[in-house]
């Protein structure tokens, strides 16, 4: 019952001319799926040119951050009202590299996933524990701080997705296993319906991501709380990003 989305993070990759170059082979190769939502994040500078290539095509358009105010005198960062004129449909907030190497709080987090959903951008709203956190025992306390803390005063008419990336799986090779990564996202479902109540939590999509590769990403879909993947490293070619986008 939820639609699957396969989300590329390609982070700080690409210049203009390769995003063009890329959008173009990747339109061709995905022109025929239907049955599941397609996005990419590219960096900020493609998106742009992104949208004019992708013009008609199933294939989104998001942004990996912005930040929460509209306009004004906010050297270096860009708004919610830019990214949507521009051509973006979803914006990534609170990726672990946002929070672990800029510092980015909950509490910042917060405040960008209110914006986003005001501004009618769809937050992908990114949650994680650390390798020394997971060796502690708190996954749980922290996913659910990061869940509860981003998603305060978001109303339940509000799209947003969130996506478990475990920290350790980022760009090191290390998938979680299916299992491993369902167990968080049965977590994060149940916190949902505290939350927002049972059919709420049942629409919202949970994406894995950290090392999603086209070996690994049937594995992952075929658990039941698991609607799709953010993907980094593999969505940087068409042919690996067109293989995850085709599982199944
Ligand atoms: P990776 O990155 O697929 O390269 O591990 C995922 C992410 O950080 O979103």
């Amino acid at each position: 019952m939820r639609r699957p989305l396969i989300a590329g993070n390609w982070k700080m990759n690409k210049t203009v001319t390769e995003s063009i170059e890329f959008a173009k082979g990747f339109i061709e190769a995905v022109k025929d799926v239907t049955d599941r939502d397609i996005m990419i994040a590219p960096p900020f500078t493609s998106i742009y040119p992104m949208a004019e290539v992708l013009k008609g095509s199933n294939v989104y358009l998001g942004a990996q951050n912005m930040y929460f105010e509209e306009k004004g005198a906010f050297t270096g960062e860009v708004s919610p009202i830019m990214l949507k004129d521009a051509g973006c449909k979803f914006v990534i907030l609170g990726h672990s590299e946002r929070r672990y190497i800029f510092g980015e709080t909950d509490e910042l987090i917060n405040k960008k996933v209110l914006s986003a959903v005001s501004h009618e951008l769809i937050p992908v709203l990114c949650v994680g524990e650390l390798l020394e956190e997971r060796e502690l025992g708190k996954t749980f306390e922290v996913v659910e701080r990061q869940l509860s803390e981003g998603l305060k005063g978001v109303p339940e008419s509000a799209e947003f997705v969130i996506a478990y990336e475990p920290v350790w799986a980022i760009g090191t090779g290390k998938t979680a296993t299916p299992q491993l990564a369902e167990e968080i996202h049965s977590f994060l479902r149940e916190k949902l319906t505290e939350l927002y109540g049972k059919s709420k939590a049942d629409s919202v999509r949970i994406l894995y991501g950290g090392s999603v590769k086209p070996e690994n990403v049937e594995g992952l879909m075929a658990m039941k709380n698991i609607d799709g993947a953010l993907v980094g490293g593999a969505s940087l070619k068409v042919d690996s990003f067109e293989k995850i986008v085709k599982f199944g």
